[in-house]
């Protein structure tokens, strides 16, 4: 897509003001290239939406854009658990929840996100969830992604992002355990029959998976 292309688009893509200023606060963050883009924010909001969701999931918080999006889309007695390991740029998410009035439906866990979705599946049971955000660890995806599998209910959706990882996934440079491992991850889901699958050119690649 070209700039002028995707400039358009980003004209036409909703952005609620609570986003745009939490936006233009990561772009002093180090690494604010990790956020989702506006039009990814439309959309998952949109998948929460479609999936009628009241229990989300989200892997990889960092300073809430992605959480604040989904939060803002689920009903009032909605709840997102939001799983990070870092503090420190989690404190703007905590925030920026508040900003947008839906503090009350998230639930922060800091620790390793793996550890995290093992306490949820035992506090809350096997398909407890209707939906989940993967967007931490790029070499434990297929961690997250198993666990989930588990947590989410059977119609449930797991959307994946940074699945193109910088179009590094089609040629890793050697060494790029995190390209090896998504390029490995998107080869597992091509073939996988627990779900159907959707690798959609959005931001840097985002994978929506349905739990059959
Ligand atoms: N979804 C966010 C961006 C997430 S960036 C947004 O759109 O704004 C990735 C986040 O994953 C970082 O905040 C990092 O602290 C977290 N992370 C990385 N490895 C992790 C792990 N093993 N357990 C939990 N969180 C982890
Ligand atoms: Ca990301």
């Amino acid at each position: 897509m070209t700039p002028q292309v995707y400039g358009y688009m980003l004209e036409h893509t909703r952005e609620p003001e609570v986003l745009r200023q939490l936006r233009e606060e990561t772009a002093a963050v180090h690494g604010s290239h990790m956020q989702i883009t506006p039009e990814q924010g439309a959309l998952l909001g949109l998948l929460v939406e479609l999936m009628g969701a009241r229990r989300v999931v989200e892997v990889g918080v960092f300073t809430g854009y992605s959480s604040t999006a989904m939060a803002m889309a689920l009903p009032a007695d909605g709840k997102l658990v939001a799983l990070d390991r870092d503090e420190r740029p989690v404190a703007m998410a905590q925030r920026y929840w508040g900003l947008a009035g839906v503090a009350e439906r998230v639930e922060l866990r800091v620790g390793p996100a793996a550890e995290s979705l093992k306490a949820l599946l035992e506090r809350d049971g096997p398909g407890s969830y209707d939906m989940a955000f993967i967007d931490a660890d790029k070499r434990a995806y297929g961690t997250y992604y198993e666990l989930l599998l588990q947590l989410v209910r059977p119609g449930g959706l797991i959307a994946i992002d940074n699945v193109l990882f910088y179009g590094k996934v089609a040629d890793p440079p050697p060494g790029d355990k995190a390209a090896v491992a998504l390029r490995d991850l998107n080869a597992k889901l091509l073939t996988d029959t627990r779900i159907t699958v959707s690798m959609v050119p959005i931001g840097d690649g985002m994978t929506l998976c349905r739990r059959r």
